[in-house]
């Protein structure tokens, strides 16, 4: 298969007094290259700590305790394992290979140079032999990609709304054709009309340039028209992993049930708003079985005293009792 990137076991801790915290347990999947995977969670669900762990961009006291995140350079060649990767190494990966747009996006650039200038910054450190006039064009060229144009190049960030920040920001993300662009909440910040806009733009040069993105959201409405294929955290642990239709009509986990039930549908009238009663656990203190026992309105007595793996389903996967394999192939089978 295409497999741009395949994350093993990640596994992340924040330290501090008494045992280390586990933000993100044992998370493995592989992302498609061109595949626009979305990780959904409410929030302390781990789901930054994967990205931030997976891009390397994490800070102590978080650290990677296990795992590999195995990346495919297009030409070929052995896997790279970005979580054993050298300091240096890994810069001359960013941009050019990998690159980030986070949460505060629109705010990410320098208030105090032109918007161009910024890009211009970023072409010529990737490639020296692009003259300063190239440079300005590519970034005009760029801005125009996401529907900002020309002349904006000139002005300053504060001069920009900001949705054209957020959208320029992805632009700039863009500039030296990643293969891989991961995203953290990038449109939190700008209202619906705009969130779906961007959205609409990502899809668009996604199909045009190629690159395949990791998304991560609170938002499962928003991943359900732009990912490919979802994954769910809970507790810091991929619960169900499906594609987005699947997550739609079929969830199989009863908190991916939940998420799905507490949106309005997209496309018609709301009809429900169901929640999910009751709050995360305390990852300090996790329970020993299924870390979403406490609001499960499924939960029997094995869920309490033992953690359902994520097990495959064909090409889905979950954790959670109910669809113990074992089980169903005991069903399936005559009896
Ligand atoms: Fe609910 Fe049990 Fe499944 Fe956990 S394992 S989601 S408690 S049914
Ligand atoms: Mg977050």
């Amino acid at each position: 298969a295409d497999v741009l990137l395949a994350v093993e076991g990640l596994t992340v801790e924040y330290a501090g007094a008494g045992d280390p915290v586990r933000a993100c347990t044992d998370v493995s999947f592989t992302l498609r290259r061109g595949e626009i995977l979305g990780v959904v969670g409410e929030s302390g669900s781990g789901k930054s700590t994967l990205i931030t762990a997976l891009t390397r961009l994490q800070r102590p006291p978080a650290v990677t305790a296990a795992g590999r995140v195995l990346y495919h350079p297009r030409e070929g060649g052995a896997p790279i394992d970005l979580v054993a990767l050298s300091g240096r190494r890994l810069r001359a990966l960013r941009w050019t290979r990998l690159s980030i747009v986070l949460q505060s996006a629109m705010d990410a650039l320098n208030p105090v140079a032109r918007v161009g200038a910024q890009f211009v910054d970023v072409l010529r450190t990737h490639d020296r032999s692009m003259s300063r006039a190239q440079a300005w064009d590519e970034a005009r060229r760029l801005l125009g990609l996401v529907g900002i144009s020309a002349d904006r190049a000139r002005g300053f960030p504060h001069e920009l709304s900001g949705g054209m920040r957020q959208r320029a920001t992805i632009a700039l993300a863009l500039a030296c054709r990643p293969e891989l662009v991961v995203m953290d909440e990038p449109t939190t910040a700008v209202d619906v009309v705009m969130q779906r806009q961007i959205l609409a733009q990502v899809l668009r040069l996604r199909r045009e340039l190629g690159f395949a993105v990791v998304f991560v959201t609170h938002d499962l409405s928003l991943l359900l028209e732009l990912a490919d294929r979802i994954a769910v955290m809970y507790a810091g642990r991929i619960v169900e992993l499906a594609a987005s239709h699947e997550i739609y009509r079929s969830p199989l986990h009863p908190y991916t049930r939940g998420l799905r039930d507490s949106f309005p549908p997209l496309h018609a009238p709301v009809e429900r708003l169901e929640g999910i009663p009751g709050t995360p656990p305390d990852l300090k203190a996790l329970p020993p079985g299924c870390p979403f026992a406490a609001r499960c309105p499924h939960a029997f007595d094995r869920c309490r005293h033992e953690l359902p793996p994520l097990s495959a389903h064909g090409h889905r996967a979950v954790a959670c009792h109910l669809h113990d394999p074992d089980l169903r192939d005991s069903e399936e089978a005559p009896s």
